[in-house]
This record gives structure tokens, sequence and C-alpha cells, in this order.
């Protein structure tokens, strides 16, 4: 497991490749620098727990590296001292659920999510997205570049992951932002797909975003292109473009803006939204065979996840520090 780790984590350091974090116009993308970024070594020492040594790191494993995995670990590197945070995911940007999506700031209605909830994880994004729009760093984020992962001390790792006890003893704490992935990997059957299919055209006379009443068509200027939808289909998990779809998409987006009947260079993209009735932020303590694998989950968000992913990743970030407390807490001496 540890040459697994460093192999692997070695391998992505010459690539210079950095995960960016969607700005306000929710671009989401990867942007190699073309330079070396510097990354901590997780400290892999199998069979080792850290309340046994109290000062040693915890080790974090962020399952996933969509908008939500990303975010988190960049939240934990901020609020949680003492961690080692290594990101695995089988998939990384640009092929995540979170490189489809529009990025638009909108809110969305989560029916089992108590709504103050909502309101703060809103409110909480909003601003840290709007704080980037007014820094010195505007200019740069509006060319996609916010923040990275590596900058922060994270580690990653391409790795599907099958069952969270494979984690089990290289990690102390695991963060389960696996998005859908969370149906077969936590065998959560609250969560469906709902499949989503937009056009990347080239416009660049639209220069203002248009959405219709329902939120169903929409026109979204962005840096490169503009995005035209869209499309829902519940329970859908293909994710080849549905040629009558894109015409019907094309159509509707003409009807708002005509002059898009000059739209060139048309790109279908798909994907499928992580649909739950209510986002799963929850701490959870796995147990078997007398081990136990602290577990906080973060997945969930349909069709908001750019529009909630940095209060939600706040408060993930939260629970972990409460799992980390809990690691450090000296067990009570049996009494003789
Ligand atoms: P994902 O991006 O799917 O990331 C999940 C990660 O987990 C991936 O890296 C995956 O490889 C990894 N993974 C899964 N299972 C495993 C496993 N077993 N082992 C290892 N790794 C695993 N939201 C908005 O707020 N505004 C919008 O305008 C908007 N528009 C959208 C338009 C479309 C067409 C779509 C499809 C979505 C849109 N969304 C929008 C929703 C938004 O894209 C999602 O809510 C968000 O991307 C979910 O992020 P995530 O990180 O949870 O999931």
């Amino acid at each position: 497991m540890e040459s697994l780790i460093r192999g692997n984590v070695l391998s992505h350091v010459p690539n210079g490749k950095q995960f960016c974090f969607p700005f306000v116009t929710g671009h989401w993308t990867s942007h190699s620098l073309g330079k070396q970024v510097l990354v901590a070594e997780p400290s892999v020492v199998p069979g080792r727990l850290c309340r046994d040594r109290p000062m040693d790191p915890v080790r974090v494993a962020v399952v996933g590296a969509g908008v939500m995995g990303l975010s988190t670990a960049l939240c934990i590197s901020k609020l949680v001292p003492g961690c080692s945070i290594t990101v695995i995911s089988d998939k990384f940007s640009p092929e995540t659920t979170s490189d489809v999506a529009a990025g638009i700031l909108i809110p969305h209605v989560y029916p089992d999510t108590p709504t103050h909830k909502q309101k703060q994880w809103f409110r909480e994004t909003f601003d840290h997205l709007w704080a980037i729009a007014n820094s010195a760093d505007a200019r740069e984020a509006a060319v996609h570049l916010v923040s990275g992962v590596k900058e922060s001390g994270a580690v990653t790792l391409t790795r599907r992951i099958e069952d969270l006890w494979e984690l089990q003893p290289s990690f102390d704490i695991v963060v389960n932002c696996t998005g859908l992935g969370s149906r077969q990997l936590v065998g959560d059957l609250e969560i469906y797909p709902v499949k989503g299919q937009l056009l990347k055209v080239q416009a660049p006379w639209v220069k203002h975003f248009i959405r219709d009443g329902s939120g169903l068509t929409y026109i979204f200027p962005g840096v490169s292109n503009v995005i035209l939808g869209g499309s829902r289909q519940s329970g859908d998990w293909n994710l080849t473009p549905d040629a009558e779809i894109s015409r019907d998409i094309l159509s509707r987006c003409c009807a708002l803006e005509p002059s898009l009947h000059g739209a060139w260079d048309i790109k279908e993209t798909v994907g499928l939204r992580p649909y739950r009735a209510g986002v799963r932020l929850q701490k959870e303590l796995l147990a078997r065979d007398g081990r136990r694998l602290p577990v906080v989950h973060h997945y969930g968000h349909g069709s908001g996840g750019f529009s909630m992913h940095w209060g939600t990743a706040l408060e993930a970030a939260r629970l972990l520090n409460e799992c980390v407390q809990a690691l450090r807490t000296p067990a009570p001496k049996p009494k003789i």
C-alpha cells in the first residue's frame, strides 16, 4: 500500500498538474502551469493510529476529485491543522461530472435538507467566490485559475476504491466525496443520476446570460465558449450525447436568442447529476472485526453542486475536525 501510494503520487508531480477551483462564473478546469508544484508525501505507516501518538499527523483520505472532493481537501487544509491529505479518485478533471456543469450559481432546493442550512451553504459559497471576483487575482481567476489543492500540501492518487475499508490502516479518517459513485461504494440507493446534456458553441457576440423561467433552457457566455442548455433525464446512466436532444436545445436557445443560428463549432457534452433528496453531510463510524474507521460523507448535490460547494465543504471540514479531536483524545485508562 505504501509503495503504491508513493509511486502514484510521484507520477503526478512531473506533469505539473494543478486542480483549479470554480470561479464565480463557474468555470471548472484543470490548468497546467507548466511548472513544478511542491507536494507533501502522506505519512503512510500501516497499523499506527493517531491517538497512540497525539502529535502525529492524522492521515485523511478524501475519495473523489470533483468539485466536492477538491474543495473539501482545500477546506480541511485551511481549517484542520495537523492533517496529511491525500485525494484518491478514479477520475480527475477534465473527466468528472463537475467538468460538465454549466457552473451557474443559482440556489437549488433539496427537500430533505433544512432550508436554513441550504441558505447558509449558498451564502458561504457566494461570499467565497465573490471575494475572489473582487480580489487582485480576479483577472487571473477569470481565465480559470483560482487555487490549487497541491498548493495546499495535498497529494493525489489515481485509484478506484471498491470498499472504504481498503483505505485502512493506511488512513485514519476517510472523506467520501464520490458523488454518484456512493451508490455503489457505500450502497446508498437514495442517490440516482439525472442526465444532463449541454452544447458548447462559439458565439463571441453573446455577452449576457439568458435563462427561461423553468431553468431548463439557458444561454450562458463563458470565457472560451457559450454554453447552451439543457436537459434532465432522471435515472438515465447513459453518457452518450443524444442528437435529438442537441437539436432540441439549439432550437430552444435560438428561440430565446435568434443570433445563435450563426453559432459555430458546436460540441455536445453530457454529465450525470448526483441527485438525492438531501445532501448527505454526515459522520459515520464504520466498525469491522474490532477495527474502526471514521468516515465523513459529503455527496448528493444534484443540480446545485457549484452553487453550494464552498459552504458544504466548510461543513465537511468541521465534521472532519470533530473526528480528528476524537482520535486525539486519549482513551480512558482502565481502572484496576
Ligand atoms: P463529481 O464531479 O461526479 O465527482 C465525483 C468524484 O468521485 C469523481 O472524481 C469520481 O471519479 C470519483 N469517484 C466516484 N466513485 C469512486 C470510487 N469508487 N473510487 C474512487 N473515486 C471515485 N451545478 C450548479 O451549481 N450550477 C450549474 O449550473 C450546474 N450545471 C450542471 C449542468 C449539468 C449538465 C450537470 C451534469 C451538472 C450541473 N451542475 C450544476 C451540478 C454539478 O455539476 C454537480 O452537483 C457537482 O459537479 C457534483 O460534484 P461532486 O464532486 O459531488 O461529483
